[in-house]
Protein backbone atom coordinates (compact mmCIF):
# COMPACT_ATOMS: atom_id res chain seq x y z
CA UNK A 1 0.00 0.00 0.00
CA UNK A 2 2.93 1.98 0.99
CA UNK A 3 3.01 5.62 2.27
CA UNK A 4 0.24 7.34 0.29
CA UNK A 5 -2.22 4.75 1.06
CA UNK A 6 -1.62 4.56 4.70
CA UNK A 7 -1.76 8.94 4.39
CA UNK A 8 -5.11 8.46 2.85
CA UNK A 9 -6.51 6.27 5.77
CA UNK A 10 -5.42 8.25 8.47
CA UNK A 11 -6.77 11.19 6.99
CA UNK A 12 -9.88 9.13 6.46
CA UNK A 13 -9.96 8.27 9.50
CA UNK A 14 -9.53 12.02 11.11
CA UNK A 15 -12.13 13.20 8.97
CA UNK A 16 -14.79 10.49 9.89
CA UNK A 17 -14.07 11.00 13.63
CA UNK A 18 -14.67 14.61 13.46
CA UNK A 19 -17.81 14.23 11.55
CA UNK A 20 -19.03 11.61 14.06
CA UNK A 21 -18.45 13.99 16.62
CA UNK A 22 -20.08 16.80 15.00
CA UNK A 23 -23.27 15.06 14.11
CA UNK A 24 -23.06 13.35 17.72
CA UNK A 25 -23.46 17.17 19.16
CA UNK A 26 -26.07 17.85 16.60
CA UNK A 27 -28.38 14.66 16.66
CA UNK A 28 -28.52 15.31 20.95
CA UNK A 29 -29.10 19.18 20.39
CA UNK A 30 -31.70 17.65 17.76
CA UNK A 31 -33.59 15.43 20.09
CA UNK A 32 -33.12 17.46 23.18
CA UNK A 33 -35.32 20.27 21.48
CA UNK A 34 -37.65 16.88 20.29
CA UNK A 35 -37.84 15.92 23.93
CA UNK A 36 -38.88 19.59 24.79
CA UNK A 37 -41.98 19.87 22.99
CA UNK A 38 -42.83 16.20 23.79
CA UNK A 39 -42.73 17.70 27.45
CA UNK A 40 -44.67 20.21 26.93
CA UNK A 41 -46.91 18.21 25.07
CA UNK A 42 -47.24 15.76 28.45
CA UNK A 43 -47.64 18.72 30.69
CA UNK A 44 -50.12 20.18 28.68
CA UNK A 45 -51.90 16.56 28.66
CA UNK A 46 -51.17 15.97 32.30
CA UNK A 47 -52.96 19.09 33.49
CA UNK A 48 -55.78 17.89 31.87
CA UNK A 49 -55.85 14.68 33.10
CA UNK A 50 -56.29 15.74 36.63
CA UNK A 51 -55.39 13.88 39.69
CA UNK A 52 -54.73 10.53 38.87
CA UNK A 53 -52.30 10.83 35.77
CA UNK A 54 -50.32 7.11 36.06
CA UNK A 55 -52.80 6.13 33.63
CA UNK A 56 -52.25 9.33 31.13
CA UNK A 57 -48.32 9.02 31.61
CA UNK A 58 -48.25 5.32 30.97
CA UNK A 59 -50.75 6.02 27.59
CA UNK A 60 -48.58 9.29 26.32
CA UNK A 61 -45.13 7.09 27.18
CA UNK A 62 -46.24 4.46 24.62
CA UNK A 63 -47.50 6.79 22.54
CA UNK A 64 -44.62 9.29 22.10
CA UNK A 65 -42.52 6.34 22.60
CA UNK A 66 -41.07 8.49 25.35
CA UNK A 67 -40.36 7.48 28.93
CA UNK A 68 -42.53 9.78 30.90
CA UNK A 69 -41.79 10.41 34.47
CA UNK A 70 -44.22 12.69 36.70
CA UNK A 71 -41.88 14.15 40.10
CA UNK A 72 -43.35 16.39 42.85
CA UNK A 73 -41.02 19.40 43.18
CA UNK A 74 -39.88 17.97 46.40
CA UNK A 75 -38.67 15.09 44.40
CA UNK A 76 -41.30 11.87 44.85
CA UNK A 77 -42.19 10.36 41.84
CA UNK A 78 -45.54 10.74 41.30
CA UNK A 79 -45.79 8.44 38.10
CA UNK A 80 -43.46 6.67 35.57
CA UNK A 81 -44.70 5.38 32.11
CA UNK A 82 -42.34 2.40 32.72
CA UNK A 83 -41.80 2.11 36.42
CA UNK A 84 -43.51 1.92 39.49
CA UNK A 85 -43.12 5.16 40.99
CA UNK A 86 -43.44 4.11 44.36
CA UNK A 87 -40.73 1.91 43.91
CA UNK A 88 -38.83 4.61 42.38
CA UNK A 89 -36.67 6.62 44.83
CA UNK A 90 -36.47 10.56 45.27
CA UNK A 91 -35.54 12.27 42.26
CA UNK A 92 -34.36 15.60 43.25
CA UNK A 93 -30.94 15.38 42.82
CA UNK A 94 -31.24 13.90 39.12
CA UNK A 95 -29.18 16.99 37.48
CA UNK A 96 -32.18 17.37 34.75
CA UNK A 97 -34.36 18.08 37.74
CA UNK A 98 -32.94 20.32 39.62
CA UNK A 99 -31.91 22.34 37.10
CA UNK A 100 -35.38 22.70 36.21
CA UNK A 101 -36.54 23.49 39.78
CA UNK A 102 -33.76 26.32 39.17
CA UNK A 103 -34.86 27.26 35.78
CA UNK A 104 -37.55 25.87 34.80
CA UNK A 105 -35.67 23.89 32.19
CA UNK A 106 -33.25 20.95 32.51
CA UNK A 107 -31.49 18.14 30.36
CA UNK A 108 -29.14 15.72 30.81
CA UNK A 109 -27.45 12.27 29.21
CA UNK A 110 -26.94 9.92 31.40
CA UNK A 111 -27.24 6.61 33.15
CA UNK A 112 -30.37 5.94 34.39
CA UNK A 113 -30.33 3.97 37.95
CA UNK A 114 -33.99 2.88 37.68
CA UNK A 115 -33.91 1.70 34.03
CA UNK A 116 -29.88 0.24 33.94
CA UNK A 117 -29.35 2.29 30.34
CA UNK A 118 -27.95 5.59 29.23
CA UNK A 119 -30.99 8.05 28.32
CA UNK A 120 -31.52 11.56 27.51
CA UNK A 121 -33.47 13.20 29.61
CA UNK A 122 -35.40 16.69 29.55
CA UNK A 123 -37.34 18.00 32.58
CA UNK A 124 -39.40 20.97 32.65
CA UNK A 125 -41.30 22.91 35.72
CA UNK A 126 -43.72 25.22 35.40
CA UNK A 127 -42.29 28.33 36.81
CA UNK A 128 -45.57 30.29 37.41
CA UNK A 129 -47.06 27.57 39.35
CA UNK A 130 -44.82 25.88 41.71
CA UNK A 131 -47.69 23.74 42.58
CA UNK A 132 -47.11 21.90 39.30
CA UNK A 133 -45.53 18.54 39.09
CA UNK A 134 -42.15 18.41 36.87
CA UNK A 135 -42.21 16.39 33.89
CA UNK A 136 -39.76 14.94 32.33
CA UNK A 137 -39.57 12.39 29.32
CA UNK A 138 -36.43 10.64 28.23
CA UNK A 139 -35.20 8.37 25.50
CA UNK A 140 -32.80 5.88 24.94
CA UNK A 141 -29.88 7.29 24.19
CA UNK A 142 -28.54 4.14 21.60
CA UNK A 143 -31.00 5.64 19.36
CA UNK A 144 -28.59 8.63 19.10
CA UNK A 145 -25.52 6.02 18.50
CA UNK A 146 -27.78 3.76 16.21
CA UNK A 147 -28.29 6.89 13.89
CA UNK A 148 -25.00 7.90 14.14
CA UNK A 149 -23.94 3.70 13.18
CA UNK A 150 -26.14 3.81 9.86
CA UNK A 151 -24.62 7.47 9.22
CA UNK A 152 -20.88 5.91 9.59
CA UNK A 153 -22.01 2.78 7.56
CA UNK A 154 -23.04 4.73 4.38
CA UNK A 155 -20.04 6.69 4.78
CA UNK A 156 -18.52 3.81 5.24
CA UNK A 157 -19.61 2.33 2.24
CA UNK A 158 -18.74 5.09 0.04
CA UNK A 159 -15.29 5.06 1.48
CA UNK A 160 -15.39 1.35 0.48
CA UNK A 161 -15.96 2.00 -3.11
CA UNK A 162 -13.91 5.56 -3.51
CA UNK A 163 -11.06 3.25 -2.29
CA UNK A 164 -12.51 0.13 -4.80
CA UNK A 165 -12.15 2.92 -7.54
CA UNK A 166 -8.82 4.38 -6.59
CA UNK A 167 -7.46 0.60 -6.54
CA UNK A 168 -9.05 -0.07 -9.62
CA UNK A 169 -7.46 2.67 -11.43
CA UNK A 170 -3.44 2.03 -9.65
CA UNK A 171 -3.79 -1.56 -11.34
CA UNK A 172 -5.10 0.17 -14.91
CA UNK A 173 -2.73 2.57 -14.12
CA UNK A 174 0.18 0.30 -13.31
CA UNK A 175 -0.48 -2.18 -16.37
CA UNK A 176 -0.56 0.79 -19.05
CA UNK A 177 1.76 3.61 -17.54
CA UNK A 178 4.38 1.74 -15.23
CA UNK A 179 4.55 -1.39 -17.18
CA UNK A 180 6.28 -0.13 -20.23
CA UNK A 181 8.55 2.13 -17.66
CA UNK A 182 9.73 -0.60 -15.93
CA UNK A 183 10.43 -2.41 -19.17
CA UNK A 184 12.35 0.17 -20.49
CA UNK A 185 14.23 0.63 -17.16
CA UNK A 186 15.09 -3.29 -17.40
CA UNK A 187 16.87 -2.71 -20.57
CA UNK A 188 18.19 0.20 -19.64
CA UNK A 189 19.99 -1.54 -16.81
CA UNK A 190 20.79 -4.19 -19.46
CA UNK A 191 22.56 -2.17 -21.84
CA UNK A 192 24.55 -0.32 -18.56
CA UNK A 193 25.86 -4.13 -17.68
CA UNK A 194 26.89 -4.47 -20.88
CA UNK A 195 24.45 -6.39 -23.36
CA UNK A 196 24.13 -3.93 -26.12
CA UNK A 197 21.54 -6.54 -27.48
CA UNK A 198 18.69 -5.30 -25.50
CA UNK A 199 15.62 -4.11 -27.09
CA UNK A 200 12.24 -3.51 -25.59
CA UNK A 201 9.11 -4.29 -27.28
CA UNK A 202 6.07 -2.00 -26.83
CA UNK A 203 3.28 -2.66 -28.57
CA UNK A 204 1.22 0.63 -28.68
CA UNK A 205 0.72 3.71 -30.38
CA UNK A 206 0.94 6.69 -27.93
CA UNK A 207 3.95 8.51 -25.90
CA UNK A 208 5.04 5.37 -24.59
CA UNK A 209 5.40 3.55 -27.69
CA UNK A 210 7.16 6.02 -29.34
CA UNK A 211 9.49 6.24 -26.46
CA UNK A 212 10.52 2.38 -27.07
CA UNK A 213 11.19 2.90 -30.62
CA UNK A 214 13.54 6.00 -29.83
CA UNK A 215 14.94 3.80 -27.06
CA UNK A 216 15.67 0.77 -29.55
CA UNK A 217 17.00 3.66 -32.19
CA UNK A 218 19.26 4.74 -29.47
CA UNK A 219 20.65 0.77 -28.43
CA UNK A 220 21.18 0.46 -32.39
CA UNK A 221 22.79 3.26 -32.62
CA UNK A 222 25.18 2.60 -29.72
CA UNK A 223 25.52 -1.21 -30.81
CA UNK A 224 26.74 0.54 -33.99
CA UNK A 225 29.44 3.01 -32.49
CA UNK A 226 30.21 0.21 -29.86
CA UNK A 227 31.13 -2.14 -32.92
CA UNK A 228 32.80 0.46 -35.15
CA UNK A 229 35.03 1.33 -31.54
CA UNK A 230 35.96 -2.51 -31.14
CA UNK A 231 37.06 -2.45 -35.17
CA UNK A 232 39.01 0.28 -34.91
CA UNK A 233 40.77 -0.94 -31.24
CA UNK A 234 41.11 -4.46 -33.09
CA UNK A 235 42.49 -2.91 -36.26
CA UNK A 236 44.92 -0.96 -34.18
CA UNK A 237 46.22 -3.57 -31.44
CA UNK A 238 46.65 -5.57 -34.77
CA UNK A 239 48.61 -2.53 -36.32
CA UNK A 240 50.77 -2.31 -33.32
CA UNK A 241 50.95 -6.04 -32.72
CA UNK A 242 52.61 -6.63 -36.07
CA UNK A 243 55.31 -3.56 -36.10
CA UNK A 244 58.43 -4.53 -36.13
CA UNK A 245 59.29 -1.19 -33.98
CA UNK A 246 58.85 -1.91 -30.06
CA UNK A 247 55.90 0.80 -29.31
CA UNK A 248 55.40 1.72 -25.80
CA UNK A 249 53.02 5.05 -24.40
CA UNK A 250 53.93 6.31 -21.21
CA UNK A 251 52.00 8.73 -18.59
CA UNK A 252 53.52 11.87 -16.99
CA UNK A 253 55.36 9.55 -14.36
CA UNK A 254 57.20 7.22 -16.93
CA UNK A 255 54.21 4.25 -16.20
CA UNK A 256 53.54 2.37 -18.88
CA UNK A 257 49.96 2.71 -20.83
CA UNK A 258 50.44 0.67 -23.59
CA UNK A 259 52.91 -1.47 -24.83
CA UNK A 260 53.36 -3.43 -27.90
CA UNK A 261 54.65 -6.99 -28.38
CA UNK A 262 57.88 -6.14 -30.18
CA UNK A 263 58.18 -3.46 -27.03
CA UNK A 264 58.33 -6.51 -24.70
CA UNK A 265 60.58 -8.83 -26.91
CA UNK A 266 63.12 -6.26 -27.26
CA UNK A 267 62.92 -5.26 -23.77
CA UNK A 268 63.27 -9.04 -23.15
CA UNK A 269 59.60 -9.24 -20.94
CA UNK A 270 57.97 -11.26 -23.69
CA UNK A 271 55.42 -12.61 -21.18
CA UNK A 272 55.11 -10.03 -18.71
CA UNK A 273 52.74 -7.14 -18.44
CA UNK A 274 53.87 -4.07 -17.78
CA UNK A 275 51.14 -1.90 -18.20
CA UNK A 276 50.90 -0.08 -14.64
CA UNK A 277 54.44 -0.31 -13.69
CA UNK A 278 57.16 2.24 -14.43
CA UNK A 279 59.12 1.79 -17.38
CA UNK A 280 62.48 2.19 -16.19
CA UNK A 281 62.26 -0.11 -13.15
CA UNK A 282 60.18 -2.91 -15.09
CA UNK A 283 63.36 -3.15 -17.25
CA UNK A 284 65.77 -1.97 -15.08
CA UNK A 285 67.75 0.90 -17.48
CA UNK A 286 67.97 3.93 -15.15
CA UNK A 287 68.88 5.82 -18.34
CA UNK A 288 65.20 5.75 -19.33
CA UNK A 289 64.08 7.48 -16.34
CA UNK A 290 65.84 10.62 -17.24
CA UNK A 291 64.82 10.35 -20.90
CA UNK A 292 61.31 10.08 -19.82
CA UNK A 293 62.28 12.88 -17.51
CA UNK A 294 60.00 16.18 -18.17
CA UNK A 295 59.03 14.68 -21.66
CA UNK A 296 55.53 16.14 -21.35
CA UNK A 297 57.40 19.29 -21.85
CA UNK A 298 59.30 18.85 -24.42
CA UNK A 299 58.89 19.97 -28.07
CA UNK A 300 61.37 17.76 -29.72
CA UNK A 301 61.41 13.55 -29.55
CA UNK A 302 64.47 12.62 -27.19
CA UNK A 303 66.71 9.59 -27.91
CA UNK A 304 68.86 7.62 -26.00
CA UNK A 305 70.89 4.51 -26.96
CA UNK A 306 71.43 1.98 -24.22
CA UNK A 307 73.30 -1.44 -24.01
CA UNK A 308 71.17 -3.74 -21.89
CA UNK A 309 72.94 -5.26 -19.42
CA UNK A 310 70.69 -7.69 -17.89
CA UNK A 311 71.04 -10.13 -20.53
CA UNK A 312 74.80 -11.91 -19.37
CA UNK A 313 74.80 -13.88 -22.94
CA UNK A 314 74.31 -11.90 -25.62
CA UNK A 315 75.43 -8.16 -26.20
CA UNK A 316 72.24 -5.87 -27.11
CA UNK A 317 71.75 -2.66 -27.46
CA UNK A 318 68.53 -1.10 -28.06
CA UNK A 319 67.70 2.42 -29.41
CA UNK A 320 64.98 4.58 -27.62
CA UNK A 321 63.37 7.19 -28.99
CA UNK A 322 60.61 9.29 -26.44
CA UNK A 323 58.10 11.83 -28.03
CA UNK A 324 55.74 14.02 -26.09
CA UNK A 325 52.25 13.32 -27.25
CA UNK A 326 49.64 16.06 -25.68
CA UNK A 327 46.49 15.14 -27.61
CA UNK A 328 45.90 11.62 -25.50
CA UNK A 329 42.55 10.33 -25.17
CA UNK A 330 42.27 11.28 -21.31
CA UNK A 331 43.71 14.33 -21.90
CA UNK A 332 46.97 14.48 -19.54
CA UNK A 333 49.90 14.85 -21.27
CA UNK A 334 51.64 10.95 -22.41
CA UNK A 335 54.91 9.97 -23.54
CA UNK A 336 55.07 7.98 -27.20
CA UNK A 337 58.94 6.08 -26.51
CA UNK A 338 59.73 3.78 -29.64
CA UNK A 339 62.32 0.72 -28.93
CA UNK A 340 64.02 -0.40 -31.75
CA UNK A 341 67.62 -2.97 -31.53
CA UNK A 342 70.45 -1.06 -32.42
CA UNK A 343 72.94 -3.79 -31.82
CA UNK A 344 73.55 -4.36 -35.19
CA UNK A 345 73.72 -0.41 -35.56
CA UNK A 346 75.96 -0.33 -33.20
CA UNK A 347 78.32 -2.87 -33.83
CA UNK A 348 78.94 -1.11 -37.68
CA UNK A 349 79.69 2.12 -35.57
CA UNK A 350 81.88 0.73 -33.64
CA UNK A 351 83.57 -1.41 -36.62
CA UNK A 352 83.71 1.87 -38.89
CA UNK A 353 85.51 3.62 -35.64
CA UNK A 354 88.20 0.85 -35.35
CA UNK A 355 88.62 0.63 -38.91
CA UNK A 356 89.36 4.55 -39.02
CA UNK A 357 92.03 3.62 -35.94
CA UNK A 358 93.41 0.96 -37.89
CA UNK A 359 93.85 2.99 -40.91
CA UNK A 360 95.51 5.54 -39.48
CA UNK A 361 97.86 3.86 -37.51
CA UNK A 362 98.89 1.32 -40.63
CA UNK A 363 99.17 4.38 -42.51
CA UNK A 364 101.40 6.23 -40.00
CA UNK A 365 104.30 3.61 -39.62
CA UNK A 366 105.20 3.89 -43.49
CA UNK A 367 104.66 7.39 -43.89
CA UNK A 368 106.78 8.12 -40.50
CA UNK A 369 109.83 5.90 -42.29
CA UNK A 370 109.65 8.14 -45.27
CA UNK A 371 109.59 11.43 -43.63
CA UNK A 372 112.76 9.49 -41.22
CA UNK A 373 114.81 8.87 -44.50
CA UNK A 374 113.96 11.79 -46.74
CA UNK A 375 114.97 14.05 -43.69
CA UNK A 376 118.03 12.08 -43.30
CA UNK A 377 118.75 12.74 -47.24
CA UNK A 378 118.06 16.26 -46.80
CA UNK A 379 120.38 16.66 -44.02
CA UNK A 380 123.20 15.84 -46.29
CA UNK A 381 123.28 12.03 -46.42
CA UNK A 382 122.02 12.41 -50.26
CA UNK A 383 125.71 13.33 -50.82
CA UNK A 384 127.00 10.24 -49.46
CA UNK A 385 126.31 7.44 -52.55
CA UNK A 386 126.68 4.31 -50.00
CA UNK A 387 123.80 5.82 -48.30
CA UNK A 388 121.66 7.66 -50.61
CA UNK A 389 121.20 4.04 -53.23
CA UNK A 390 119.19 2.12 -50.03
CA UNK A 391 117.33 5.24 -48.26
CA UNK A 392 116.08 5.86 -51.66
CA UNK A 393 114.88 2.11 -51.76
CA UNK A 394 113.58 2.12 -48.01
CA UNK A 395 111.71 5.06 -49.15
CA UNK A 396 109.94 3.43 -52.27
CA UNK A 397 109.74 0.16 -50.43
CA UNK A 398 107.39 2.20 -48.27
CA UNK A 399 105.85 4.25 -50.48
CA UNK A 400 104.85 1.38 -52.81
CA UNK A 401 103.37 -0.70 -49.37
CA UNK A 402 101.52 2.56 -48.90
CA UNK A 403 100.32 2.45 -52.14
CA UNK A 404 99.36 -1.02 -51.77
CA UNK A 405 97.75 0.00 -48.34
CA UNK A 406 95.61 2.20 -50.31
CA UNK A 407 94.51 0.26 -52.68
CA UNK A 408 93.33 -2.22 -50.24
CA UNK A 409 91.26 0.26 -47.83
CA UNK A 410 89.66 1.65 -50.81
CA UNK A 411 88.95 -1.92 -52.44
CA UNK A 412 87.32 -3.08 -49.04
CA UNK A 413 85.67 0.17 -48.73
CA UNK A 414 84.03 -0.62 -51.76
CA UNK A 415 83.30 -4.14 -51.47
CA UNK A 416 81.74 -2.85 -48.09
CA UNK A 417 79.91 -0.14 -49.08
CA UNK A 418 77.07 -2.56 -50.86
CA UNK A 419 76.61 -0.92 -53.97
CA UNK A 420 74.99 -3.04 -56.02
CA UNK A 421 77.52 -4.64 -58.89
CA UNK A 422 76.45 -4.66 -62.35
CA UNK A 423 79.76 -5.18 -64.08
CA UNK A 424 79.12 -9.15 -63.66
CA UNK A 425 79.84 -11.27 -66.45
CA UNK A 426 79.68 -15.64 -67.00
CA UNK A 427 83.24 -16.78 -66.61
CA UNK A 428 84.67 -20.05 -66.25
CA UNK A 429 86.20 -20.47 -63.42
CA UNK A 430 89.03 -22.62 -64.17
CA UNK A 431 90.04 -19.72 -66.51
CA UNK A 432 90.15 -17.33 -63.19
CA UNK A 433 91.83 -19.95 -61.71
CA UNK A 434 94.60 -20.82 -64.41
CA UNK A 435 95.40 -16.66 -64.74
CA UNK A 436 95.94 -16.62 -61.26
CA UNK A 437 98.13 -19.74 -60.50
CA UNK A 438 99.99 -18.61 -63.54
CA UNK A 439 100.75 -15.49 -62.03
CA UNK A 440 102.31 -16.42 -59.02
CA UNK A 441 104.24 -19.18 -60.89
CA UNK A 442 107.41 -17.51 -60.69
CA UNK A 443 107.38 -16.39 -57.31
CA UNK A 444 106.22 -20.19 -56.70
CA UNK A 445 109.24 -21.54 -58.13
CA UNK A 446 111.41 -18.78 -56.83
CA UNK A 447 110.53 -19.89 -52.90
CA UNK A 448 110.76 -23.75 -54.15
CA UNK A 449 107.30 -24.18 -53.48
CA UNK A 450 104.83 -26.06 -55.73
CA UNK A 451 101.71 -24.49 -57.08
CA UNK A 452 99.23 -26.78 -59.21
CA UNK A 453 96.22 -26.15 -60.93
CA UNK A 454 93.35 -28.67 -60.37
CA UNK A 455 90.73 -27.28 -63.09
CA UNK A 456 87.48 -28.88 -63.24
CA UNK A 457 86.80 -31.64 -66.37
CA UNK A 458 84.46 -29.13 -67.54
CA UNK A 459 83.30 -25.56 -67.98
CA UNK A 460 82.98 -23.80 -64.15
CA UNK A 461 80.89 -21.15 -65.36
CA UNK A 462 79.67 -18.48 -63.04
CA UNK A 463 78.08 -14.85 -62.87
CA UNK A 464 81.11 -13.19 -61.36
CA UNK A 465 82.60 -9.71 -61.16
CA UNK A 466 86.14 -10.68 -63.34
CA UNK A 467 88.01 -8.01 -60.76
CA UNK A 468 86.97 -8.94 -57.73
CA UNK A 469 87.09 -12.80 -57.71
CA UNK A 470 90.73 -12.61 -59.17
CA UNK A 471 91.83 -10.25 -56.28
CA UNK A 472 90.40 -12.62 -53.62
CA UNK A 473 91.97 -15.93 -55.25
CA UNK A 474 95.14 -13.94 -55.50
CA UNK A 475 95.22 -12.95 -52.31
CA UNK A 476 94.48 -16.79 -51.14
CA UNK A 477 97.33 -17.86 -53.51
CA UNK A 478 99.76 -15.02 -52.23
CA UNK A 479 99.00 -15.96 -48.39
CA UNK A 480 99.37 -20.05 -49.01
CA UNK A 481 102.97 -19.01 -51.25
CA UNK A 482 103.85 -16.64 -48.42
CA UNK A 483 103.68 -18.77 -45.76
CA UNK A 484 105.10 -21.95 -46.93
CA UNK A 485 108.73 -22.68 -46.59
CA UNK A 486 110.45 -24.01 -49.42
CA UNK A 487 109.43 -27.52 -50.03
CA UNK A 488 106.02 -27.02 -49.97
CA UNK A 489 102.97 -27.09 -52.58
CA UNK A 490 99.96 -24.80 -52.67
CA UNK A 491 97.00 -26.86 -54.74
CA UNK A 492 94.41 -24.16 -56.04
CA UNK A 493 91.48 -26.08 -56.79
CA UNK A 494 88.30 -25.49 -58.86
CA UNK A 495 84.92 -28.09 -57.83
CA UNK A 496 81.42 -28.32 -57.92
CA UNK A 497 80.50 -28.13 -54.15
CA UNK A 498 77.06 -29.29 -54.24
CA UNK A 499 74.44 -27.07 -56.68
CA UNK A 500 76.97 -24.53 -55.87
CA UNK A 501 80.95 -23.46 -57.29
CA UNK A 502 83.89 -23.74 -54.67
CA UNK A 503 87.93 -22.17 -54.88
CA UNK A 504 90.03 -23.74 -52.89
CA UNK A 505 93.52 -22.92 -51.81
CA UNK A 506 95.28 -25.51 -49.65
CA UNK A 507 98.89 -25.41 -48.81
CA UNK A 508 101.62 -27.02 -46.31
CA UNK A 509 102.52 -24.39 -44.98
CA UNK A 510 102.87 -23.05 -41.25
CA UNK A 511 99.25 -23.22 -40.30
CA UNK A 512 97.20 -20.83 -38.19
CA UNK A 513 96.72 -21.54 -33.73
CA UNK A 514 92.90 -22.58 -33.84
CA UNK A 515 92.39 -19.51 -31.31
CA UNK A 516 93.08 -17.23 -34.13
CA UNK A 517 91.55 -19.01 -37.36
CA UNK A 518 88.07 -17.55 -36.50
CA UNK A 519 89.65 -13.94 -36.63
CA UNK A 520 91.60 -14.17 -39.97
CA UNK A 521 88.88 -12.93 -42.08
CA UNK A 522 89.07 -9.48 -39.66
CA UNK A 523 90.14 -6.10 -41.55
CA UNK A 524 93.58 -5.87 -40.12
CA UNK A 525 93.92 -8.71 -37.99
CA UNK A 526 97.22 -11.03 -38.36
CA UNK A 527 98.67 -13.65 -36.67
CA UNK A 528 102.41 -12.57 -36.19
CA UNK A 529 102.29 -8.67 -37.13
CA UNK A 530 106.19 -8.57 -37.82
CA UNK A 531 106.52 -11.48 -40.11
CA UNK A 532 103.16 -10.40 -42.00
CA UNK A 533 104.98 -6.79 -42.36
CA UNK A 534 107.86 -8.33 -43.49
CA UNK A 535 105.56 -10.49 -46.21
CA UNK A 536 104.53 -7.08 -47.30
CA UNK A 537 101.29 -8.03 -46.09
CA UNK A 538 98.92 -5.26 -45.06
CA UNK A 539 96.29 -7.56 -43.27
CA UNK A 540 93.45 -6.90 -45.25
CA UNK A 541 93.30 -9.57 -47.52
CA UNK A 542 91.61 -12.08 -46.12
CA UNK A 543 89.01 -9.27 -45.56
CA UNK A 544 88.72 -8.43 -49.11
CA UNK A 545 88.25 -12.58 -49.43
CA UNK A 546 85.40 -12.52 -47.25
CA UNK A 547 83.72 -9.46 -48.97
CA UNK A 548 84.26 -10.84 -52.72
CA UNK A 549 82.80 -13.94 -51.65
CA UNK A 550 79.45 -12.77 -49.56
CA UNK A 551 78.79 -10.45 -52.67
CA UNK A 552 78.53 -12.94 -54.77
CA UNK A 553 76.44 -14.41 -52.32
CA UNK A 554 78.44 -16.92 -51.13
CA UNK A 555 80.91 -17.31 -48.00
CA UNK A 556 84.43 -18.07 -46.75
CA UNK A 557 85.78 -20.97 -45.08
CA UNK A 558 89.32 -22.06 -43.34
CA UNK A 559 90.55 -24.94 -42.14
CA UNK A 560 93.78 -24.79 -40.84
CA UNK A 561 96.61 -26.83 -38.67
CA UNK A 562 99.78 -25.83 -37.12
CA UNK A 563 103.13 -27.13 -39.05
CA UNK A 564 100.69 -28.75 -41.68
CA UNK A 565 99.00 -26.34 -43.53
CA UNK A 566 95.91 -24.36 -44.78
CA UNK A 567 92.94 -24.50 -46.57
CA UNK A 568 91.05 -21.87 -47.32
CA UNK A 569 87.49 -22.28 -49.41
CA UNK A 570 84.75 -19.43 -51.09
CA UNK A 571 81.99 -21.38 -51.55
CA UNK A 572 79.99 -19.59 -54.21
CA UNK A 573 76.05 -19.97 -54.55
CA UNK A 574 74.26 -22.20 -57.36
CA UNK A 575 72.61 -18.67 -58.49
CA UNK A 576 75.97 -17.52 -59.90
CA UNK A 577 76.51 -20.50 -61.74
CA UNK A 578 74.31 -20.11 -65.43
CA UNK A 579 72.81 -23.96 -65.51
CA UNK A 580 70.42 -22.54 -62.46
CA UNK A 581 69.45 -19.28 -63.79
P1 LIG B 1 98.14 -10.36 -44.59
O1 LIG B 1 98.20 -9.23 -45.52
O2 LIG B 1 98.87 -10.08 -43.31
O3 LIG B 1 98.47 -11.63 -45.18
P2 LIG B 1 95.54 -11.44 -44.54
O4 LIG B 1 94.23 -10.83 -44.18
O5 LIG B 1 95.73 -11.92 -45.88
O6 LIG B 1 96.64 -10.39 -44.12
O7 LIG B 1 95.82 -12.60 -43.54
C1 LIG B 1 95.62 -12.37 -42.16
C2 LIG B 1 96.53 -13.26 -41.33
O8 LIG B 1 96.17 -14.62 -41.47
C3 LIG B 1 97.93 -13.21 -41.77
O9 LIG B 1 98.61 -12.17 -41.14
C4 LIG B 1 98.46 -14.55 -41.35
O10 LIG B 1 98.90 -14.50 -40.03
C5 LIG B 1 97.28 -15.44 -41.47
N1 LIG B 1 97.28 -16.24 -42.74
C6 LIG B 1 96.61 -15.95 -43.86
N2 LIG B 1 96.79 -16.92 -44.79
C7 LIG B 1 97.60 -17.85 -44.22
C8 LIG B 1 98.10 -19.10 -44.68
N3 LIG B 1 97.89 -19.58 -45.89
N4 LIG B 1 98.87 -19.80 -43.80
C9 LIG B 1 99.11 -19.32 -42.56
N5 LIG B 1 98.66 -18.14 -42.09
C10 LIG B 1 97.88 -17.41 -42.92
Amino acid sequence: MGLNGLAVLLFLGAATAYVELKLREDLLQELTQDLDVRARLVRAAVADEGAAPEAAVRRLGQLGNTRVTLIARDGKVLADSEALAAEMDNHATRPEVRQALQTGHGAALRHSATRGLDYLYVALADPADAALPVVRVAVDARVVDQRLSSIRNSVLAVVAMLLGAGLALSVLAARYLVRPIQVVRDAAERIAGGDLDANVSLDRSDELGELGIAFNAMSRELRSRVGQLDANRRELAAIMDNMSEGLLVVDANGVVIMANRAALQMLGRPNENLVGRALWEAVRLPEIDEMLHDLPTLNEPRRLRVEDRSRATQRRVLAFVATPLFESGSGEPHGVVLVSDATEDQKLLEMRQDFVANVSHELKTPLTSICAYVETLLGGAAADEAVRQPFLEKIMANASRLSKLVADILNISRLEGGVSDESRRQLDLNELAAAVVKKHQDDATRKQVALRLHAMAEAATGLVNEEDMISALDNLVDNAISYTPGGGAVDVRVARSGLGLLLEVRDTGCGIPAESLPRVFERFYRVDKARSRALGGTGLGLAIVKHVALKHGGRVEAESEVGKGSTFRIHLPASSHPERE
